[in-house]
């Protein structure tokens, strides 16, 4: 048996005075991924910090017109309320496609930001993988490695990030509020998470004692022209191949605004604003959608298993792009609702 303390946080402030306490204790929130972890020897923490029931449930409306959405809203409450179904139906249908009904009641908004990923390597603890023991090699690279990234891979691991909902908040330009022993802090969605480079066992630029307190989205939420299409294996409870969040806003036939992230395919939510600026002034049409999903995969990279990621990943742009434009988004069920 592996022993571990457990604690409950009163209020931000102690959830973030026990975590500088103790750099080897670790924050749970939902625990659908954080207890997996524990029960296959993957993460240690030599005690868990309850934070379940700290006041950062809420979603309200920002001055600036925006919404902030508490770190532990659960992803079915997240996805379900009025003012995100209306205004920013691409952030409910990428939830929806995550998961089931039960772990995404369970799962939280901070929480899915921190899922680790699922390579099975580091998942499978006698194998080498340098995220679970840095220095120890990754046996993806010459190994089963379908699943794994195309785009901002490094030598030292080659690993994707597993959620949807993030490839909604990075197209959408949401913002990250933290806060830690210093001060409360705000990042661009895109510095949250990192690329691997050399230092793939930090997956974020959170700091050890910080903690999320919320997610914040800008008021523009593109709900005329939008849509998540997320390519898996299975029709339910699997994790993406590939996902497009693209997000469109039309001036007559001229495309005024575009937004396109990925997931599935790099180690964080994969936003481009080269492709995006590419498709600004141009006719919403599949040559341009074609041109900007070659100019988003320019560097990708395939391995022995995952090549047909490349080609997936364009036809998904070019389709993705297209149900935007025509107002059909790939989740109708959000479309009805509105
Ligand atoms: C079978 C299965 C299928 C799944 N399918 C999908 C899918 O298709 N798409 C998808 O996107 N996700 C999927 N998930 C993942 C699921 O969305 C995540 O497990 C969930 O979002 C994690 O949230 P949680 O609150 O349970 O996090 P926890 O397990 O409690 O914590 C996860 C990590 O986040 C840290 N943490 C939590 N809250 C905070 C905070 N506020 N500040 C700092 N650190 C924090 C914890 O310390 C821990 O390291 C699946 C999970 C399972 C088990
Ligand atoms: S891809 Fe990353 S997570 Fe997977 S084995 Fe390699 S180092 Fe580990």
């Amino acid at each position: 048996m592996i022993n571990f303390q457990y604690a409950r946080a009163n209020d931000v402030a102690d959830a973030v005075r026990m975590i500088a306490a103790e750099p080897s204790a670790k924050f749970i929130a939902g625990g659908t991924n954080l207890i997996d972890l524990m029960k296959e020897d993957v993460e240690r923490p030599s005690r868990l910090i309850d934070i379940s029931r700290l006041p950062l449930n809420t979603i309200e409306q920002t001055a600036d017109g925006g919404l902030r959405i508490g770190a532990l809203v659960p992803n079915s409450d997240l996805a379900h309320h009025p003012l995100v179904e209306q205004r920013y139906p691409l952030l409910s249908s990428a939830i929806l496609a995550g998961a089931s009904a039960q772990l995404r009641n369970m799962a939280s908004t901070g929480g899915n930001l921190l899922q680790r990923t699922r390579c099975a390597y580091f998942y499978d603890t006698v194998t080498p993988c340098n995220k679970r023991e840095p220095g120890s090699g990754c046996s993806a690279i010459d190994g089963v490695n379908r699943i794994h990234a195309i785009l901002g891979t490094s030598e030292a691991c080659i690993a994707t990030h597993p959620s949807d909902m993030c490839v909604a908040l990075a197209a959408l330009d949401a913002r990250v509020r933290v806060t830690g022993p210093a001060a409360e802090r705000v990042m661009a969605f895109n510095d949250f998470h990192r690329l691997p480079g050399n230092t793939p066992q930090t997956d974020t630029n959170l700091l050890p004692d910080e903690i999320v307190i919320a997610v914040e989205l800008p008021a523009q939420g593109f709900a005329e022209n939008y849509s998540y299409l997320k390519i898996r294996d299975r029709l339910s409870y699997a994790f993406a191949l590939v996902s497009i969040a693209a997000a469109l806003e039309l001036e007559g036939d001229t495309i005024k605004q575009a937004r396109l992230a990925l997931g599935g395919v790099a180690h964080k939510p994969w936003r481009d604003t080269a492709a995006e600026a590419a498709l600004r002034g141009q006719a919403p049409n599949a040559v341009n959608f074609g041109r900007a999903a070659d100019l988003l995969l320019r560097d990708a990279r395939g391995y022995e298993h995952n090549a047909f990621k490349i080609d997936l990943a364009r036809r998904g742009i070019v389709r993705t792009l297209t149900q935007a434009a025509q107002a059909t988004p790939q989740s109708q069920s959000v479309k009805k609702i509105r």
